[in-house]
């Protein structure tokens, strides 16, 4: 199909655009948390234009901004249906830089959320990487902005940009959404299955939740169950559907394959990564005649605050009675306790035996974290096992 900026212009006219909505699950609960919402043409046949035929069109006319505009009610409209029915669910929205450039579209957001129509942590705006940094100043300070607001930004088509770590170090994205095109491939090259893994591991010693799209197999599905990913999204899962459709859907209360493993693997990288990362600056700090560029501000962070932390007195909670999970809370105490105790000893310049001795309390305790961690792991891949399914 031929599409030209005047099609667009009266199909716009005419209300013929609409959303069409597809879910994604938690790894964690398995089940739907919220939906990407992706535009579709509907013709006076009832038959359906995808994107690709008139995005691109739209984009080289500068017509995008309209379209998300317009759109941008609908989707609203949409949300508060399912939020009637459903509750807490999120919804993801498509965005360019244009739209970014424009101010009518922020002001469209802030006025739903300061109306109550959507909550801001709700909305999720997706743009890919290279818009950002193709973008403008006023790009990345419409981007800012949304963060400012509680609104979470998600990298779409992470890895496929020009320097996607980057853009990620230098903006506050919540959440990257790997490229299609690796998690394609996952089964049949295991290099594209490591730099998926890779990457959710990565993102997450940087703070940001993985969304992993293209699950097109059940076998790739459960090839990422124990990554560290949040959520999933892939034909496997659903198709994109239309509005009622995804309601539908919702009401199935369809489940899917879930483990609190991932979580609990990511919660002990970074507890390593952590660690790591401080005895670098300790030890940077020691050897610099002059520390003037270097300070051990900022390292001290309390034993809930930590990613160990937040995930202990968080999501783990879900274990609280699990002699391995209850074990861990005093090492790991102990470990903020020694690094507190590190940073004095420096500041008071205390001797290089009194200093021996404090990195060895700390590294006795962080080894029995990792055991605890790594027995509580262990065991509840064993528990997986004799799952009907999997023990079959
Ligand atoms: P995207 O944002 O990367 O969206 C994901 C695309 O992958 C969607 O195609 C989706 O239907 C498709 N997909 C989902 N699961 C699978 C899977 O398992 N395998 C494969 N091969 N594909 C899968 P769709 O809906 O045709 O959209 C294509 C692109 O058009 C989007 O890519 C996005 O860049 C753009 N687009 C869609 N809706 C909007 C919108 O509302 N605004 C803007 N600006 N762009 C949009
Ligand atoms: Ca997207
Ligand atoms: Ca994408």
């Amino acid at each position: 199909m031929h599409v030209t900026a005047a099609d667009i212009r009266r199909a716009l006219g005419g209300g013929e655009f609409l959303f069409y909505y597809q879910p994604k699950t938690s790894f964690l609960s398995g089940q739907v948390c919220g939906a990407e919402a992706l535009i579709r043409w509907q013709l006076d046949d009832g038959s359906i234009v995808e994107p690709d035929a008139f995005i691109p069109v739209a984009e080289r006319h500068g017509l995008i901004p309209d379209i998300t505009q317009a759109m941008f009610p609908r989707l609203v409209a949409d949300f508060q249906r399912t939020r009637s029915e459903f509750g807490e669910t999120t919804v993801a929205l498509n965005v360019t830089a244009q739209d970014l450039d424009t101010p009518r579209l922020l002001a469209l957001v802030h006025e739903a959320v300061q109306r109550g129509q959507i909550d801001s942590r709700h909305l999720e705006i997706e743009i890919t990487e290279s818009a950002v940094v193709s973008g403008s100043d006023a790009t990345t300070r419409s981007l800012a902005d949304l963060v400012t607001a509680g609104i979470p930004l998600s990298m779409d088509d992470y890895g496929t940009g020009f320097s996607s770590l980057a853009t990620l170090n230098r903006l506050p994205f919540a959440t990257i959404k790997m490229d299609q095109s690796f998690v394609l491939k996952m089964l049949r090259s295991s290099k594209s299955a490591n730099l998926v893994k890779a990457s959710v591991a990565m993102a997450q010693m940087m703070g940001v939740k993985t969304v992993i799209e293209g699950i097109e197999s059940e076998g790739v599905y459960n090839s990422l169950l124990h990554c560290g990913c949040a959520e999933g999204q892939g034909y496997w899962i659903s198709p994109p559907l239309a509005p009622e459709d995804y309601l539908l859907f919702l009401r199935s209360e369809r489940r899917w394959p879930a483990s609190p493993v991932g979580m609990l693997r990511m919660a002990r990288l970074s507890h390593t990564w952590q660690q790591s990362l401080l005895m670098d600056e300790v030890f940077a700090f020691l050897r610099s005649e002059s520390s003037a560029d270097l300070t051990l501000q900022g390292l001290h962070t309390g034993h809930t605050e930590c990613a160990l932390g937040r995930w202990y007195y968080g999501a783990g909670q879900a274990f609280a009675g699990d002699p391995d999970f209850d074990a861990l809370a005093d090492p790991h105490r102990g470990m903020h306790q020694s690094c507190e105790e590190i940073f004095s000893a420096i500041e008071k310049r205390s001797d290089r035996p009194a200093l021996r001795k404090l990195l060895e309390a700390l590294s006795e305790n962080s080894t029995r974290v990792a055991t605890c961690l790594q027995r509580l792991e262990t065991r509840l891949l064993v528990d997986e096992l004799s799952r009907p399914r999997l023990g079959a």
